[in-house]
């Protein structure tokens, strides 16, 4: 059994007092985020997951409501003397970049010797990466960021979840989503234009061919909250958790 739960279903600017992106994957013992906001720390422990239990963090993109929870993460294991290892997964330049934001955050942390492993995996686009049960495919998409960003399909106890990420549309997302029990995508804006991210009218444009099982929104900014009840589809809360 897969259980699924959103503990940041927000936007990158606290909109509708959510967390910023953050969703927690677990099939026993292995617990995976799917993105980590600089709110999830708080945000695990608001819903009761133990941080220490997290073992690998999946980063779809290097913007900071997507990966500047990690220093906190890190520090919190290290004073509270984790000793498994602690897998970060992103996109090229992943390593470099968390680093720079250890530093930045709190300067001597990155180079501090301690009990449990950080270690770093760099996702090429269109491969498939095994780490013990779980299995993830990066699929390169349009939203500048300093690195490649992606949108994820990650294979898990017979289960496929698959996760935009942030995005532009792009015909990735179709393949993306193809036979996914579930998909995350990300609907920022209802039908507004936004540059570099995906509105809920676009979605709903290109439904029908994503060919995928269950639909959630997430990362929903103010316009798109405010009209929720309108689409379709289910959106996201902070909390909201579901099993596959
Ligand atoms: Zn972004
Ligand atoms: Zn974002």
């Amino acid at each position: 059994m897969v259980t699924v739960q959103f503990l940041g279903s927000g936007d990158a600017f606290g909109s509708g007092g959510r967390f910023q992106p953050c969703i927690s994957v677990r099939s026993d013992p292995h617990h995976w985020l799917l993105d980590c906001g600089a709110s999830s720390l708080i945000a695990l422990r608001r819903f009761g997951l133990d941080p220490i239990s997290v073992d690998t963090v999946t980063l779809s993109h290097l913007h900071g409501d997507h990966f500047a929870g990690i220093p906190f993460l890190v520090l919190d294991a290290q004073f509270r003397r984790r000793e498994r290892p602690l897998t970060i997964v992103g996109p090229p330049g992943v390593t470099e970049r968390v680093h720079q934001l250890m530093e930045v955050t709190f300067p001597g942390s990155s180079r501090t010797e301690r009990r449990f492993d950080l270690r770093f995996i760099e996702l090429a686009e269109r491969t498939t990466t095994t780490l013990g049960e779980f299995a993830v495919s990066a699929y390169e998409v349009p939203h500048p960021s300093g690195a490649p960003a992606y949108a994820f399909r990650l294979a898990v106890d017979g289960k496929l979840l698959a996760y935009s990420g942030d995005a532009a549309w792009t015909e990735a997302l179709v393949e993306v989503a193809d036979g996914a029990d579930l998909f995350i995508c990300e609907a920022y804006v209802f039908d507004k234009l936004v540059p570099h991210h995906l509105s809920y009218a676009t979605i709903r444009q290109h439904r029908a061919r994503m060919a995928c099982g269950r639909l959630i929104l997430t990362h929903m900014g103010p316009e798109m909250l405010a009209r929720r009840d309108e689409a379709e589809d289910e959106c996201a809360e902070d909390g909201l958790t579901l099993t596959l």
